[in-house]
């Protein structure tokens, strides 16, 4: 019965954002174009949460090893748009870093 479902059962179901994954993969293909860009884990969360954002999440109902398959075969689709992407957000965090300053 549907009103039986728990929040406690939605919330381990598992879901991802393949466009997560596709982000992960090219993350190290842009930043040898800022040489001079903040690697501190504020500024590269900043830069994932930016290009993300900047994109259509792509969710699929799936275990980590299939949603690395669905990544691959979108991988390619949306390498362009992920490639702009994180360009578009590496410059961002690159002009304006989040970070606190010691
Ligand atoms: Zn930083």
């Amino acid at each position: 019965m549907a009103e039986s479902i728990k929040i406690s059962k939605v919330q381990s179901l598992k879901v991802s954002n393949v466009m997560e994954v596709i982000v992960d993969d090219n993350f190290g293909a842009i930043l040898p174009k800022f040489p001079d860009i903040c690697t501190c884990d504020q500024c590269l969360a900043d830069i994932k949460a930016v290009a993300l954002n900047k994109l259509t999440p792509h969710y699929v109902a799936s275990d980590k090893g299939s949603v690395y398959e669905r990544a691959n075969l979108t991988g390619m689709l949306y390498k362009i748009d992920v490639l702009r992407a994180l360009t578009e957000a590496a410059d961002i965090v690159y002009k304006n870093p989040h970070h606190s300053q010691g």
